[in-house]
């Protein structure tokens, strides 16, 4: 029977420490991190998203310097706040929330953001970076699951990593990030002809597919580390992407859905905003 992967205690433990953290950086520097989130429109979940982001960034010392957009704004306008923010000396980090209203060319906004200060990880210098194994802020969920991984204490290098699925925000830079600690990654997605063959010789599996209970027992290599990124709502709650009571029979560990990557996702931003603080600190923008 698998071990669970608390991500709600792994988090809590993470925001203590940035908190920590933070109130050293203050100490010393006399710079107060901030972080400014940009919402556009009054979407619902991303009004819940971006206040628990706010309400944990003032918990870890970080500065509120949030902006709230109408829904009909234009691309111009929003371009330009994006700029200030950009050369506000006392914002640290950019947290563009996601979707945008469909007539906004959201790539491009998010590109605006410096790569010093884009604590979300999306911009294409970010990736860049990343792709290149060069220092920078990395996507917050991949992030975060590196350090749920780090949690169970296995030795990483040379170990077989599956990964499915490669968004942008998930799949693709996880993947990359597992390659950078000597894991040898396979990338499976939604053209993968045999998923079971490919996700039984995983050590770590993580499943970022947004298809629910799409790994069960036939997919899971016994004592492998499996890291469910799926979020759906049921009627009977929230699932993911995992056959929980399946998988955990042969996983070593293991992820609940919730409590598992969720939380990791919003401490791994205070960590992101620290570290572009830090980075600025050193570097001004
Ligand atoms: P996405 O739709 O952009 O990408 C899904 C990927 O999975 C694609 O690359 C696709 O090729 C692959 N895929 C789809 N069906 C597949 C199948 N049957 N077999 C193999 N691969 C398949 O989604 P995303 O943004 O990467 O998010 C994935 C899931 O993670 C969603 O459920 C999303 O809600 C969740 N999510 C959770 C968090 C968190 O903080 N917990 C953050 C981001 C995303």
């Amino acid at each position: 029977m698998a071990q669970i992967l608390d991500g709600t205690a792994i988090a809590r433990a993470l925001r203590t420490r940035v908190a920590s953290e933070v109130a050293d950086f203050v100490g010393t520097t006399g710079i107060v991190p901030g972080l400014a989130t940009v919402l556009v429109g009054e979407d619902p979940a991303s009004q819940v998203y971006v206040r628990n982001k706010r309400q944990s960034a003032v918990a870890a010392g970080i500065r509120d310097l949030h902006r709230h957009v109408d829904a009909d704004v234009d691309q111009e306008t929003i371009a330009a706040i994006i700029t200030e923010l950009a050369h506000n000396d006392a914002v640290s980090g950019i947290l563009l929330q996601l979707p945008l209203p469909g007539r906004l060319d959201s790539k491009r906004l998010i590109n605006l953001i410096p790569p010093m200060k884009d604590v979300d990880g999306l911009t294409t210098l970010s990736a860049g970076l990343l792709a290149r194994s060069e220092p920078g802020l990395r996507p917050c969920t991949p992030s975060g699951i590196m350090s749920l991984i780090d949690a169970t204490g296995i030795d990483l290098d040379g170990a077989d990593a599956v990964v499915i699925g490669r968004s942008e925000l998930v799949g693709g830079p996880m993947a990359r990030m597992l390659l950078d600690r000597n894991t040898t990654v396979t990338t499976a997605h939604s053209h993968t002809r045999d998923l079971a063959a490919v996700t039984m010789s995983a050590d770590v599996l993580v499943v970022a597919a947004g298809v629910p209970g799409l790994i069960g027992a036939e997919h899971v290599k016994s004592g492998a580390v499996v890291i469910d990124v799926g979020i759906h709502h049921s009627e009977n709650g929230l699932v993911g992407d995992v056959r929980f009571d399946e998988a955990s029979k042969y996983a070593g560990w293991i992820t609940p859905v919730p409590g598992g990557v969720g939380p990791m996702t919003i401490a791994t931003l205070l960590e992101n905003t620290l570290i572009a603080a830090r980075m600025q600190a050193a570097r001004p923008v």
